[in-house]
């Protein structure tokens, strides 16, 4: 363990290395949305996962029991060597892989065949992925390999605007060219919802932000939110700069062509200084895809997969309990406000302002953008959470209605035939009728 820690070490090229120990849940218990502390890049980070808390406490508590975590390590690392290998061991089995997953099987020692609960924890798209797959040891360690490789694949080849092998990247870099930019039917599928979304919320949810987001630096403030701009140097843009930015944003000025019959690829074009910031929909995107990947995977009973603040679930328990999604508490994240009680296939996507912030001479400035503005949406909800069938919709809608508020997002979540609960900054929770159903609060 300890030369995998070193691999790991020397592979993210930290030094002191970036520490990940995970506790696992339960399978009973609520999953709460985002558990983790993100240092800059995907794979350097800090994770601890602990039953029922949550991103933000951590966070803070990471940074001060950062050396209590790695005496930890050193004890566990002992733990397993008198332990033998810890593959396909015991029942609290868990490992730090070369990769930076941890990984247990609770039925690892009794028989491949049986159906347990595989539990895996990663990293992927700058954020933490837990998956509890219900099914045998082989076909959950098959499915959890080819669910990284997607989503692995997803950043790197579609939505990364950081990476130039992405295809955001390269709409980004011809945007003003008068031949656009050829790309794949997928891509152009969810500009058209994007751009649609744009519409349907009167310009509230915008995916052409990049310029703003760039200039605001959205993509390198931590989750957890950061106190004093620390760390990252943040630096509040100046107004002319803001105003500037505004002019290269608008869904409206995106410009989508069909492919040509039998040929060809669709085709994008954008005005010169444009960028697209697909952060809205990405975890959403992922959703589609590990959704789909489950679906053509033989032999999974039932899971419930966590990127960040976005929650699938598939199938059912073996016990045919409802898988339990925990609501954060805006105020206090290391609780929830109440969970949903869920069964079979759904998507759940939280937005917040607490989510990812920086906090600078006293004010916060939150992740989510008002697009007729430039600045951080000033809004009384603290926490959306959409409820549906389809992880992009979830995804988009929750970022949409964090922006319009209760009245509009709920017409707009109507329209869309998606539940909605609104965490109001007074601490009133407004729900749709439907959400009523599923939720359970504490
Ligand atoms: P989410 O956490 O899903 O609500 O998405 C927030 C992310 O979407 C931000 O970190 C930005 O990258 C991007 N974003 C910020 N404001 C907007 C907006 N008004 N419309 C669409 N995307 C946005
Ligand atoms: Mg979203």
């Amino acid at each position: 363990l300890i030369g995998r820690i070193a691999a790991l070490s020397r592979a993210t090229g930290q030094s002191p290395p970036s520490w990940a120990m995970a506790a696992f849940l339960p399978p009973e218990s609520a999953f709460t949305v985002d558990f983790f502390f993100m240092k800059n890049s995907a794979f350097l980070c800090d994770v601890v996962v602990v039953e029922c808390a949550d991103e933000y406490s951590i966070a803070k508590r990471m940074r001060k029991l950062k050396y209590f975590f790695r005496i930890i390590m050193v004890a566990a690392a002992a733990l397993c060597c008198s332990c033998g290998n810890g593959e396909s061991g015991a029942r609290d089995s868990a490992a730090v892989l070369e990769n930076g997953s941890s990984e247990e099987s609770e039925y690892g020692g009794t028989g491949r065949q049986e159906i347990g609960a595989n539990r895996y924890v990663d990293t992927a798209m700058g954020t933490v992925i837990q998956q509890t797959v219900y099914a045998s040891e082989e076909t959950a360690a098959d499915f959890y390999v080819k669910s990284m490789a997607l989503l692995k694949e997803l950043e790197e080849e579609r939505l990364s605007w950081r990476l130039e092998t992405s295809e955001v990247w390269r709409i980004n870099g011809t945007a003003g060219n008068e031949e656009g930019c050829g790309i794949s039917e997928e891509t152009a599928g969810v500009l058209r919802d994007c751009v649609e979304l744009y519409e349907r919320s009167d310009g509230a949810f915008d995916v052409t932000l990049g310029a703003l987001t760039r200039l605001w630096n959205i993509d390198k403030w931590a989750a957890g939110g950061l106190d004093d701009g620390e760390a990252d140097g943040f630096r509040l843009p100046s107004s002319a700069d803001v105003e500037h930015a505004l002019k290269l944003c608008g869904s409206d000025k995106i410009r989508l062509a069909a492919a040509g019959l039998g040929e060809g690829e669709p085709r994008v074009f954008l005005p010169e200084g444009m960028g697209l910031d697909l952060g809205a929909v990405g975890k959403g995107l992922a959703q589609s895809g590990l959704q789909g990947l489950l679906e053509a995977e033989e032999g999974v009973a039932g899971a419930v997969i966590s990127l960040g603040g976005s929650i699938l679930t598939f199938g059912d328990k073996p016990d045919g309990s409802p898988w339990k999604v925990g609501i954060v508490n805006p105020f206090d994240t290391s609780s929830n406000v109440g969970t949903l009680s869920l069964k079979g296939q759904w998507c759940v996507s939280t937005s917040g302002d607490y989510e990812r912030y920086v906090e600078k001479d006293g004010v916060r400035y939150h992740h989510i953008l008002d697009p007729h503005t430039g600045y951080p949406a000033v809004s009384d909800v603290r926490g959306v959470t959409i409820l549906a069938k389809n992880g992009t919709l979830s995804d988009g809608l929750s970022t949409a209605c964090f922006l319009l508020g209760p009245e509009r997002g709920m017409e707009l979540a109507e329209e869309y035939e998606v539940e909605v609960l609104f965490v109001m900054s007074d601490g009133q929770i407004v729900m749709s009728e439907g959400m009523e159903t599923y939720f359970t609060e504490f």
